[in-house]
């Protein structure tokens, strides 16, 4: 026997797999709505305008040297302007501790660490559903982990009333982690009022607000917009965490570019707070990679370029809008008695159909249409040219 005859395989990642499956399929038909990356009208994977010109003027102009251990700084400031908003006093103030992350994945994870390192007896406070994902990254790094409500499936829309009434239940001074904008997997976010209601019901409770950022912009199509919650929080008088994600809104999947960002009481505190985040990098990966953070400081930093961004990314986010509404008229025209208001009342990159698992490996085994069992689809692989297949899968399926 070898060293590693104990090894048995890992499960497989319920997102990740879906698209293995999908690229073993020779079926001409085949449909991927599992993975949350965007695709064009054509299906086809996007590199933005924005990131092509970028590169142009970073070419030859690049050592290789590395970052600093908290990352650039110029990517930093940057970054945290989209989230805290170009006037916030707090980044004026130097009262954000924050380092660049390997894009939002890396991000929480650096959180949960951190957590886990400060505050050793917390636990996690997750929604219900959430990204797969997040229930690794907090067991990973050994915190506790609870659920609140959030999800409520008749109405396909939000379950306020339960919500409020977890965070109330929660002991004082408890962590929470929140969705910033587009809900992954629901697409279900809080109205204005509903967010101004959850800050304020963290505020009497002293809870900790964590916000994953992952798809500013998407929901919307104005990332301004999208980091409403948190500027209501941030009002509130909150001191919160961010994880932000380049992966979606600049299409950096592959670059790993994020940041993870925590406002401090003060600026002696938010130094003391990233020295202790960059300690717990050093021994993972030393320092984050240069290239990301480079494409999107030259394209932040440079007006024209932002400009062309926020083009990109509404254009993004309203292809998908129109993707909703076209799966919902045909599957009315299909004469589908089932409601699908939800499918554009949801917002972001992902609708929760309601389909149930049973339906959802139908999809798969009848029509090559392949998803997470959990009834999500990316809207982000719907097109003109499968919309209508789609529709009729779905229609089929759910009879
Ligand atoms: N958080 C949420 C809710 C997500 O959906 C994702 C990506 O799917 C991420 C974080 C992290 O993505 P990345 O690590 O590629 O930035």
């Amino acid at each position: 026997s070898s060293w590693w005859s104990n090894v048995e395989p890992a499960a497989k990642d319920p997102i990740l797999g879906v698209t293995e499956a999908f690229l073993a399929d020779q079926s001409p038909d085949k449909v991927n709505v599992g993975v949350g990356a965007y695709r064009d009208d054509n299906g086809k994977p996007v590199v933005l305008e924005c990131v092509r010109e970028a590169e142009r003027r970073i070419a030859g102009n690049q050592n290789m040297e590395y970052l600093p251990m908290g990352g650039s700084l110029k990517f930093i400031e940057e970054t945290l302007k989209l989230a805290y908003g170009g006037n916030s006093e707090f980044i004026k103030d130097r009262r954000i501790a924050a380092v660049q992350a390997l894009s939002g994945t890396g991000a929480c994870r650096l959180f949960a660490d951190f957590q886990r390192r400060f505050q050793p007896d917390s636990q996690i406070y997750i929604p219900v559903p959430t990204w797969s994902n997040h229930h690794n990254i907090w067991r990973d790094a050994q915190v506790p982990q609870r659920t609140f409500h959030y999800y409520h499936p008749e109405s396909k829309g939000l379950d306020f009333a339960s919500l409020i009434d977890d965070v109330k239940n929660a002991p004082n001074g408890s962590f929470f982690l929140l969705h910033a904008c587009a809900h992954n997997p629901t697409g279900v976010d809080p109205s204005e009022e509903q967010w101004k209601e959850i800050s304020y019901q963290f505020k009497v409770k002293n809870h900790f607000a964590f916000f994953d950022m992952a798809y500013q912009g998407f929901a919307s199509g104005d990332p301004e917009k999208d980091a409403k919650a948190i500027r209501i929080f941030l009002d509130d008088g909150h001191l919160i965490g961010c994880a932000q994600s380049y992966a979606k809104n600049m299409g950096l999947y592959g670059q790993r570019i994020g940041c993870l960002s925590i406002l401090c009481e003060d600026e002696l505190q938010a130094v003391a707070v990233k020295s202790q985040l960059q300690q717990i990098a050093r021994p993972m990966y030393s320092n984050p990679p240069v290239h990301g953070a480079l494409v999107v400081s030259t394209i932040l930093g440079d007006p024209e370029l932002k400009n062309l961004w926020l083009q990109e990314v509404k254009v993004m986010a309203d292809r998908i809008i129109g993707m909703r509404t076209a799966l919902r008229e045909s599957l009315e025209k299909l004469g589908s008695t089932l409601p699908w208001e939800h499918i554009t009342n949801q917002i972001g990159m992902f609708c929760f159909s309601g389909m149930t698992p049973q339906q959802v490996d139908r999809l798969t085994s009848e029509f090559h249409i392949y998803m997470t069992r959990n009834g999500r689809i990316s809207m982000a692989g719907v097109t003109t040219g499968n919309v209508g297949y789609l529709a009729n899968a779905i229609h089929e399926v759910t009879k």
